[in-house]
């Protein structure tokens, strides 16, 4: 057992701060808003994270809606082009790690969409909220943040080492569709629980 460690920080300034460099401040997961992402879903989002890795997140100034990685030709937004602006935000002392949060639809080349994406080696991730929201379904704030924290716990999850996992109810397992997100838990397995504590 190690000592536990604080939870997540106060967050923050609250007003934009447009490409600002951003300094992890001590923290070791970084929560980073992109564009309109209410800060109520953020701070439950570092909470959350806070919580299943047993880590301090803080949450970064807000930055903007990233139209650098838009794709006119898919009307969609290039996961991998923000993954790489997210790293070069990033100051010196960076944080270990930084997860964005962003409301614009995510693609892969040869992906329709993703829920999120990230890099390890680079330390960073993207969630998208947009296809966590059925269109014919009335939108659900609850459910919206549990769905949106799951995606985050997922990726979270590949930054800190932790591969996909067959169990249908843990964050590691892989989710093609809302129908998936919402069969799985925002935590972590006893098999995943264990890789992450004893890497
Ligand atoms: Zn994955
Ligand atoms: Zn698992």
């Amino acid at each position: 057992m190690s000592p536990p460690r604080p939870r997540s920080t106060q967050a923050v300034p609250r007003a934009p701060a447009r490409s600002a460099a951003v300094s992890g401040d001590g923290a070791e997961l970084l929560v980073l808003a992109l564009g309109a992402v209410p800060d109520d879903l953020v701070a439950a989002v570092a909470d959350g994270l806070s919580a299943v890795y047993d880590l301090r997140t803080s949450i970064a100034p807000r930055s903007d809606r990233p139209a650098f990685a838009f794709n006119p030709a898919r009307g969609q937004y290039h996961a991998t082009a923000i993954l790489r602006h997210i790293g070069s935000l990033l100051s010196s002392p960076a944080p270990p790690a930084v997860l964005a949060l962003t409301h614009v639809d995510l693609f892969l080349p040869d992906v329709a969409f993703v829920f999120g994406a990230a890099d390890p080696a680079a330390r960073t991730a993207v969630v998208s909220a947009a296809r966590l929201v059925r269109p014919d379904v009335a939108p659900d704030r609850g459910r919206l943040l549990r769905r949106v924290l799951k995606v985050a716990v997922h990726e979270a999850g590949h930054l800190l080492g932790l591969a996909h996992c067959d169990d249908g109810g843990c964050a590691m397992r892989q989710s093609r569709d809302v129908g998936e997100v919402d069969a799985k838990r925002p935590e972590l397995c006893a098999t995943c629980r264990g890789a992450y504590a004893s890497p």
